[in-house]
């Protein structure tokens, strides 16, 4: 029996984790309302851009006011629902959620710069590292990236503008005005 061979298809095994306030919605402290999240414009059609060059899409979001006891891990869900309905790309458009509920005073096991979800998650989708991103707009959000080996992007949707992530950007990481010039950069 002769055995065809398949035609290879070429895989992206590239994946972007992506903090959610100040990145991807607006930066409301200690967001616990649902009613209160705001995608920051853009978000939507980058994120539809990046899945369909074929990059998995993650979120990782430190949410420090359910160990502060302001708000319940379900507070912190129901706003990434409510967030996700606004994207408009599919109940399923993150691969994964890790919502890191401890403050900073906490012992911690995912709390960002902890790179334990992003190697996991690399591992858990055989991911390829030199092909993953993180990206964020606080210096944890980079940081992590480059503890677990992968690329990290700063945007200046949140925390920062330009000129204050020029005076604290890490070594190894790319500065980017919002996601959509991230994006650019990735075709
Ligand atoms: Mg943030």
């Amino acid at each position: 029996m002769e055995i065809e061979n398949q035609p290879s298809r070429i895989e992206n095994r590239g994946a972007l984790f992506l903090d959610r306030d100040g990145t991807l919605i607006i930066d409301k402290d200690y967001l616990a309302d649902p009613a209160g999240v705001e995608l920051i414009p853009g978000a939507a059609e980058e994120l539809r851009t990046a899945r369909d060059l074929g990059y998995k899409l993650l979120l990782f979001t430190n949410q420090s006011g359910i160990g502060r006891g302001y708000f319940t891990l379900a507070d912190a869900v129901a706003c990434n629902n409510r967030m996700i309905k606004l994207l408009g790309l599919g109940s399923d458009v993150f691969t994964e959620i890790c919502i890191a509920p401890e403050s900073a005073d906490q012992p911690s096991l995912y709390r960002k710069p902890s790179p334990r979800f992003i190697l996991e998650s690399i591992a858990r989708h055989s991911l390829d590292p030199a092909h993953c991103w993180m990206i964020g707009d606080r210096e944890s959000d980079l940081e992590v990236g480059l503890n677990a080996g992968i690329r990290s992007a700063a945007v200046c949707t949140g925390k920062y503008n330009e000129a204050e992530w020029r005076l604290r950007l890490p070594g190894g990481a790319t500065l980017h005005r919002d996601l959509n010039s991230f994006v650019r950069s990735l075709s």
